[in-house]
């Protein structure tokens, strides 16, 4: 979408601290880091949210749960992360581009 932050972040229209990328997703570090290390994960695809959430991109989601903690070392996450995912405006949803939140560094404490 031509007026979705994440959409232009995915393009490289808008420029952020990419720390992986492949053909379906991105992670890259949070503007506004709320944990030592706090980086998002996107699909490139706009998918708005899980309300929105088509059958078919369900194997999208799955590959990027999947690939995250397959990543951990190089995102400096062995020790543990917190996955969290806000839909709606309810829910704290700010950017309309389904997106994880990857928290960790150090120890976070119990939610
Ligand atoms: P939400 O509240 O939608 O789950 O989270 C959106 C997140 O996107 C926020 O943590 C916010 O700091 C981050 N964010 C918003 N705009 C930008 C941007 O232009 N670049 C980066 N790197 N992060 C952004
Ligand atoms: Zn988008």
């Amino acid at each position: 979408m031509t007026d979705c932050v994440f959409c232009k972040i995915a393009n490289g229209d808008i420029p952020s601290s990419i720390l992986y990328e492949d053909d379906d997703m991105l992670v890259f570090k949070d503007l506004h880091p709320k944990a030592p290390i706090h980086l998002l994960a996107i699909p490139r695809k706009h998918i708005k949210n899980l309300f929105e959430l088509e059958p078919e991109d369900s194997q999208q989601l799955a590959d990027m749960l999947k690939k995250i903690p397959a990543l951990a070392d190089q995102l400096n996450l062995s020790n543990g992360f917190r996955l969290i995912q806000n839909n709606g405006e309810g829910g704290g949803q700010i950017v309309d581009h389904i997106h994880f939140h990857i928290l960790g560094g150090g120890q976070l404490p119990a939610m």
